[in-house]
């Protein structure tokens, strides 16, 4: 028996209201993006941005962005500060022991590119030198709403990626 299922306008608009269709990838990316959850990696004086960031002001907790201090419960590492070249090491190990998916913000001159020490033989002139960075945010240091919208910036690009299948350059 051939069945005819005419839909009247009302149900059409309850459709378009209440139904949409994503894919797994899409879900996942934004389940992920709500739940960052950073290895915090204060090196120097950005440190105490990064932490006020936490604080209870800015109140970080909102984007579902955690503090851990295992890099196996973490998975984007926030590097604060001045990347030494005797720290470098330890620095790319930690990244090795975060799971995938991971990714990596370089907040500050420092991290981003040596900041007032590029001229010093003991600095790396960037975290990029070591591990791959997803997001650069500038300044000496960026206060918690730079940090902020660096959070929300690395949220839109996993999200985009997962969505058109291309991987975004760094921000
Ligand atoms: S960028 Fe400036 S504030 Fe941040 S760690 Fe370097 S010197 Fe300190």
């Amino acid at each position: 028996m051939d069945i005819k299922w005419e839909l009247t306008a009302e149900e059409r608009s309850e459709l378009e209201r209440n139904v949409f269709m994503v894919t797994l990838e899409q879900v996942k990316a934004w389940a992920r993006s709500n739940s960052l959850w950073p290895l915090t990696f204060g090196l120097a004086c950005c440190a105490i941005e990064m932490m006020g960031t936490g604080s209870s002001h800015y109140d970080l907790d909102r984007f579902g962005s955690i503090f851990r201090t295992s890099p196996r419960q973490s998975d984007v590492m926030i590097v604060s500060g001045t990347v030494t070249k005797k720290m470098a090491p330890v620095l790319k190990r930690l990244y090795e022991q975060m799971p995938e998916p991971k990714w990596v913000i370089a907040m500050g001159s420092c991290a981003t590119a040596g900041g007032p020490y590029i001229k010093s033989y003991a600095v790396v002139k960037g975290v990029d030198q070591i591990v791959p960075v997803d997001v650069y945010i500038p300044g000496c240091p960026p206060n918690p709403a730079a940090l902020i919208y660096g959070i929300n910036k690395l949220q839109e690009k996993i999200r985009y990626e997962a969505k058109t299948g291309k991987k975004v350059m760094s921000e």
